[in-house]
């Protein structure tokens, strides 16, 4: 009985928290159709959490969005990545909401943005405005939707921030009323952790992952000493097929509390802490998303919660333990899983520091190979690490390369790492850098050259050498024989060394808009758009990567 107090208990504070907010902001849907959304808040997304909601727009782009709620355009950005057209609009009420993937701003914006285009000769722009510039009534349309930037399909992504802490904020906490949910999340998995050199499952000290049939699973599993859990979970909604993150999760064993995780916000910072609270070895060898429901030794995010046990379960007695996860959505619908772990006496395995390198989270550590140093400063892993870097040689290559053999453990921000170089056949430092590789490829992670050494800020521990740029960006004309009747120039355009700088376009001598969409990675120039008359005309498209390499097309093209 107790079980269900406590539930009860935690339900009414929650919806107290959530509706003390909702009573005090009123945000009217942004669209005037039927709210429906293709992705919530906090979903699982490679690195983050999804930062607002996806509201659906009907397949098609060119949406009127209505203000929500009084207030003013403070800030308008155009990316080729990232949310392309984006508008940030502040509100007198504490909050600031965000409108990705724009195809058009509202007019006026429009015209002002395209000023600064021409003015900066330049695609990308950022523009911050003050509240007197372009206050806006709730109601009034703001922008039309699209599918820019690092969109797969038209759709507006909306978020809610807090002026306060900059954090962002779970929109359906307002806009709960407009969408029908009638159904429950669903678990698909469990899995079962023992604890590094203090617990273990299953006779080992690795991981146990099993399937869920009906509400449970098909066997028991042993365990001894400490163990953590784990869930693979979705939610749905009514009236669309797509899946969600989940709300809120509990864990209880025998009946107490040891876990939980509810999705009203996250900050900016906590956003890379999703590597620290999903099985990361099972998101990156398989894209599985596994939530872990303990905490690994470094792992701050504000979200979970967790008993003085960190969430981990302590088996020491020879008896089944009754473990329970209960899922919920916003709406209050809940599902329930529950199986049994047994208790039975096994050591842990002692942890194997062997010949590796031992990193620990909270200490700076520094490794040094030959011609290699790599520097990770406390707090930047998310728990202690076996690491050992393998040197290949490469006799005729400006460095050797080194695979930090420890792909499968995250980092919060980043580490440095420095390459030294074993030849220098440029006197120019720009055209150095550190490649990241994997597979048969890979990508440029920059780099400063100093005395020989090479040393880039990394994201991630993996393989690496030292590499040099001299190849200028390649600019390859698509579709060419359309130009003239379907008025649109097109480039491919890429470099793989240290990446696009920047271009510019020009006809007949004038600089013209060419937009870049790093999704299909085409360049693109409207001549209508661009009012240029029928007849022939003169290109020049200049082209410059990292490394200062220039590429540059001339061509006469009719239209
Ligand atoms: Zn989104």
């Amino acid at each position: 009985m107790s079980r269900y107090i406590i539930i009860f208990l935690f339900s009414v504070v929650q919806l107290l928290d959530i509706s003390l907010k909702a009573d005090d902001v009123h945000f009217f849907p942004p669209f005037d159709f039927p709210t429906l959304f293709s992705g919530n808040f906090a979903e699982l997304r490679s690195n983050h959490f999804h930062g607002g909601v996806d509201f659906k727009t009907q397949g098609v782009t060119g949406k009127p969005i209505h203000a929500p709620a009084d207030g003013y355009v403070s800030r308008v950005t155009v990316a080729p990545g990232g949310y392309g057209n984006a508008m940030y609009i502040t509100h007198f009420n504490g909050y600031t909401t965000v409108y990705g993937h724009l195809e058009k701003f509202m007019p006026a914006i429009e015209r002002l943005v395209r000023e600064r285009q021409y003015r900066d000769e330049t695609f990308s722009v950022d523009i911050s405005f003050g509240p007197d510039e372009f206050p806006v009534k709730r109601g009034e349309v703001i922008s039309l939707s699209g599918n820019t930037g690092y969109s797969f399909g038209p759709h507006l992504h909306f978020e809610v921030r807090s002026q306060e802490g900059n954090r962002l904020i779970n929109p359906l906490i307002f806009y709960k009323e407009q969408v029908r949910d009638t159904k429950p999340p669903k678990a698909y998995a469990v899995a079962l952790y023992p604890r590094s050199g203090k617990g273990s499952v299953a006779g080992s000290n690795k991981r146990a992952i099993r399937k869920i049939n009906g509400n449970t699973i098909s066997d028991t599993l042993r365990a001894w000493g400490e163990v953590g859990f784990g869930v693979k979970a979705l939610d749905f909604m009514d009236n669309t097929s797509n899946n969600y993150g989940v709300y809120r999760i509990e864990l209880t064993v025998d009946d107490s509390l040891l876990y939980s995780s509810t999705m009203d916000s996250v900050s900016f910072s906590e956003n890379r802490l999703i590597n620290a609270w999903v099985d990361y070895e099972a998101y990156y060898m398989r894209g599985e998303w596994i939530m872990r429901s303990h905490l690994i030794d470094n792992n701050p995010l504000k979200l979970l919660s967790v008993d003085e046990n960190r969430g981990w379960l302590r088996v020491d007695e020879e008896r089944l333990y009754h473990v329970e996860y209960t899922l919920a959505d916003y709406h209050g619908n809940v599902s329930r899983y529950h199986f049994f772990v047994k208790g039975e006496h096994c050591d842990a395995q002692p942890v194997n520091s062997g010949a590796a390198q031992y990193f620990c989270w909270d200490t700076d550590n520094e490794l040094r190979d030959l011609g290699m140093r790599l520097k990770i400063p406390k707090g930047e892993l998310f728990e202690d690490a076996a690491l050992h870097v393998v040197r290949t040689e490469q006799p005729d290559a400006l460095s050797d390369r080194y695979n930090l053999n420890g792909i499968t453990h995250p980092l919060w921000h980043g580490c440095e790492l420095s390459i030294r170089l074993k030849k220098c056949p440029s006197d120019d430092a720009k055209k150095y850098y550190i490649k990241y590789i994997r597979g048969n490829g890979g990508y440029g992670v920059g780099g400063v050259l100093k005395d020989g050494w090479i040393t880039a800020d990394i994201s991630s521990l993996g393989c690496y050498e030292a590499a040099i740029d001299t190849v200028p960006p390649i600019v390859r004309p698509v579709n060419e024989k359309q130009w003239g009747r379907n008025g649109l120039l097109s480039f491919y355009m890429s470099d793989s060394g240290t990446g696009i700088k920047s271009y510019k376009g020009y006809i007949d001598g004038n600089f013209k808009l060419f937009k870049f969409s790093s999704k299909n990675v085409r360049l693109t120039c409207n001549l209508r758009a661009e009012g240029i008359s029928r007849g022939t005309h003169h290109l020049r498209l200049l082209v410059t990567d990292n490394a200062g390499n220039e590429t540059i097309i001339e061509k006469t093209f009719k239209y």
